[in-house]
């Protein structure tokens, strides 16, 4: 199965993301980890990604979509894929189309509000990517994460006002991207206030999935 998530950013891809990997065995691809990842490695495309990401905007379409296309030829992406942060303009997903198709996409939707709140205590392992929320999903350690035991941090791009940058630039460049898929058939949308159990508990439901 080839499922895309879309929402704010803050909205709880990569937590639900993890969830839905598990039950469905397919791996997560989420660009923004892979950028990150290219930026600790200090490569090519983390030196041109990185700039655009500090100030909460997007990297270009042609930089991503060589990354995805080429992520997504990997073997243990056989059997499908779940996208996080992917895609995030129309012009993304139409290049999409021409390399692979996809089953649905899923937006979880959060107001702007909720975001700003959630991005404010979100931490992040630098290491293995788990995401947590100082009140809302700490960890079992404070500071440490469950996961990897690897010490947890802020983004850069977390920052209040990169926050509101980047919200901008989902209601500007992303959310037409659910008007597409919502043209093909292929949106689902789920509510995603609440707790991570009861926003995942909504999604299984949606997408059909045993709970
Ligand atoms: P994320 O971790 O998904 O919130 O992504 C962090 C940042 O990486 C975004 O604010 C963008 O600068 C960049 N990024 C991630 N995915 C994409 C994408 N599909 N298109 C363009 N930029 C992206």
């Amino acid at each position: 199965m080839k499922l895309i998530l879309l929402g704010a950013p803050g909205a709880g891809k990569g937590t639900q993301a993890d969830f839905i990997k598990a039950a469905l065995k397919v791996p997560v691809i989420s660009t923004g980890n892979l950028l990150r990842e290219a930026i600790a490695q200090g490569t090519e495309l983390g030196r041109q990604a990185k700039s655009y990401m500090d100030g909460g905007k997007l990297v270009p379409d042609d930089l991503i979509i060589g990354l995805v296309k080429e992520k997504l030829a990997s073997h243990d992406c056989e059997q499908g894929a779940i996208f996080d942060g992917f895609p995030r303009t129309v012009a993304q997903a139409e290049a999409m189309e021409s390399f692979t198709d996809v089953d649905a996409a899923l937006s979880i939707e959060v107001p702007d509000e909720a975001i700003v709140h959630r991005m404010a205590g979100r931490r992040t392992c630098p290491k293995c990517h788990a995401t947590y929320h100082v009140e809302g999903n700490p960890p079992k350690v404070e500071g440490v994460c469950d996961k990897c035991g690897e010490k947890l941090g802020i983004r850069h791009d977390d920052d209040p006002e990169v926050v509101l940058q980047r919200l901008e630039v989902y209601h500007a460049q992303t959310e037409p991207v659910k008007e597409h898929y919502a043209q093909l058939g292929k949106l689902r949308s789920v509510e995603g206030i609440g707790s991570v159990d009861e926003i995942r508990k909504r999604i299984f439901d949606t997408l059909g999935l045993n709970v």
